[in-house]
């Protein structure tokens, strides 16, 4: 990658922007005639959807200056939420200047759940299970025998039992977990499929009746964490030293941590930047954001994901963790060109390597916005492109909408009717 080429990124239009990733070696000039083509056909939509009627376009964008692990992103973004890639990006930017994030990314493990009811001996079940562990095992890989191929496949087999609960006049369960290696996809399908190899077996060996088997979004055994180091003199903003900033965003974390409130937002934050590359990846983010919610409730109450101390040389840390079940293959990655035209402009080789950059977005995102909140507020970067939005609304179009922002950055009152009223004056 030509860094020197992305310079002032922001600053080009759409056409300058392409030929500036081309120059930089991050895209080829085939892709400057695909971007045209990046819609779903109604052929393609037809099949991935029922009863499609038509397509709704999201805005995808490129957050710069990620250095993970040492290596150089342009990262997509799919949102149509404004000032997200540009908090990304320069959250990034201060952290690439400190050396990057480094993350660490678990095994591949995924899920899979077979609850089961109505068991005539728990003890004897359990037993039961354990003791045909390896024929389970076996039978769950052969229902999916092209992942055991693979290098994959079902690994472990545990078992839980969950009480009944009479407040809540809830029976008890028996529900058995199995852990399988996806290798590089999300596996719900795969894992699906053994379930239900598995599902009438384990019936007969707990003499209970099975009430559903699907694979788990608690993907606890799917782990992506990012860390970075930043030192106070990369903090400083408008008035605020260094080591203010620095005590500032910590004590925003510690809010966060105790304040389920408060923890909500941050993560909201924390998950506008992963889902919009996750959704530009073309994955699941119904999926990623579900588990990660769950995660920030690991400990017994809802809590913020990431955490931000103070290093023994006044440096700030941070670090995110989450579970982050993402594919490079399957579902609708290899067939949605906008997620192929993503998988090209991150390069991305695997989908460890995907989690890496993901997780690590996540924590820049983060580290912009309590940055913001802790210093000018967020609302002032928000403005720029809510006054864009708003001039639109208005009615405005090529040039009008940046003279109406412009005067609307500039008004008492930013909301529609000033933008209209402002509209009105230009167009008179
Ligand atoms: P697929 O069903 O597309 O399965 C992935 C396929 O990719 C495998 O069957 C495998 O084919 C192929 N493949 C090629 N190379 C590899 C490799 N190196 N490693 C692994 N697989 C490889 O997708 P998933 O099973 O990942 O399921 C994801 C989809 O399931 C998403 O669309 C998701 O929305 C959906 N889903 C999600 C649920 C949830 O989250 N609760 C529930 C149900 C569905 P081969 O057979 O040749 O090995």
């Amino acid at each position: 990658m030509d860094k020197t080429h992305l310079d002032k990124f922001y600053k080009k239009n759409h056409a300058e922007r392409m030929k500036a990733l081309i120059a930089a070696d991050i895209l080829t000039s085939d892709d400057l005639l695909l971007t045209d083509a990046l819609h779903l056909t109604d052929e393609l939509a037809d099949n991935m959807i029922e009863n499609h009627l038509a397509n709704y376009e999201l805005p995808l964008g490129a957050a710069l200056n990620f250095l993970v692990d040492g290596k150089e992103y342009v990262v997509p973004m799919a949102i149509e939420e404004p000032s997200v890639i540009a908090a990304a990006s320069a959250g990034a930017k201060i952290i690439a200047q400190a050396g990057g994030f480094k993350t660490t990314i678990s095994d591949r493990t995924m899920i899979g759940q077979v609850a089961l009811k109505d068991i005539p001996d728990l003890t004897v079940a359990k037993s039961n299970l354990v003791q045909h562990k390896k024929a389970i095992l076996k039978k769950a890989n052969d229902a999916h025998p092209s992942i055991v191929a693979r290098g994959g496949g079902a690994t472990d087999l545990f078992v839980r039992f969950i009480e009944a609960d009479n407040e809540a006049a809830t029976p008890e369960f028996l529900v058995v977990h199995l852990h399988v290696s996806t290798l590089e996809a999300m596996g719900a399908n795969i894992i699906n499929t053994m379930l239900e190899g598995i599902t009438a077996y384990l019936e007969e060996l707990t003499g209970g009746t099975a009430l559903m088997s699907i694979l788990s979004n608690y993907a606890t055994e799917c782990l992506a964490s990012a860390v970075c180091q930043i030192p106070v003199d990369l903090l400083k903003k408008n008035d605020y030293t260094g080591e203010e900033v620095r005590d500032r965003l910590i004590e925003a974390s510690q809010l966060a941590y105790v304040d389920p409130y408060r923890a909500v937002t941050h993560n909201k934050g924390i998950m506008n930047g992963i889902d919009a590359v996750v959704l530009a990846s073309g994955n699941d983010w119904r999926a990623i954001s579900a588990g990660a919610h769950a995660y920030a409730s690991h400990s017994g109450q809802y809590r913020s994901l990431s955490v931000w101390k103070k290093a023994d040389n006044g440096d700030l840390i941070g670090q995110l963790t989450l579970p982050l079940p993402v594919g490079s293959v399957g579902g609708s990655i290899s067939i949605h060109p906008a997620a192929q035209f993503s998988k090209r402009l991150m390069g991305y080789q695997s989908a460890k390597e995907l989690e890496a950059v993901i997780v690590s977005v996540g924590l820049a995102q983060n580290f912009s916005a309590l940055k913001a909140l802790v210093t000018e507020g967020i609302q002032k970067g928000h403005m720029g492109l809510q006054a864009r939005s708003l001039a639109i609304s208005a009615g405005a179009s090529g040039n009008a909408i940046e003279k109406v922002a412009e005067q609307l950055k500039q008004s008492k009152n930013m909301n529609l009717a000033t933008a209209k009223a402002l509209l009105q004056e230009i167009l008179t």
